[in-house]
């Protein structure tokens, strides 16, 4: 048994380099091999999000608190309540993060892939695509 105390793993700040805005993350786990397991809990302030990115075996995203947005490329932007899950599918390309006037926390799933790569990160999400509308879906 092993026992990860959360005073043993400070909060981290989200690099500048693949968020917009001020972002946490605490790890849950990195899975050992021959686990590829990963899962942060991840506490976007409002306005933070992260860039466009991929995942190369995609990811599962359940809201804990506050409210949120999620959109794929060229899909609806969806607003994200507490207890709600998202299933993302491999290599899309897509963000997540706060709504612009609201706190929001999201547990993080995903795994490598076999060749033990994770994320791949693209551009910031522009003003006008953070901005849109969102629709119910
Ligand atoms: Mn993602």
């Amino acid at each position: 048994m092993k026992v990860l105390r959360a005073t043993a793993r400070p909060t981290k700040q989200a690099p500048a380099s693949s968020f917009v805005g001020t972002v946490y993350m605490d790890e849950v786990l990195v899975g050992e091999k021959p686990s590829r397991m990963r899962a942060t809990r991840v506490s976007f302030t409002p306005g933070g999000r992260t860039n466009w990115h991929t995942h190369p075996v995609g990811q599962t995203l359940y809201a804990l608190s506050g409210i949120g947005r999620y959109q794929e490329e060229g899909g609806p932007l969806v607003e994200l309540r507490p207890g709600d899950t998202v299933i993302i599918p491999l290599d899309k390309r897509h963000w997540h993060g706060a709504a612009p006037n609201s706190l929001f926390s999201h547990l993080a799933m995903s795994e490598v892939n076999d060749k033990g790569e994770g994320t791949q990160w693209l551009e910031p999400v522009s003003d006008a695509d953070y901005t849109k509308k969102p629709t119910d879906v």
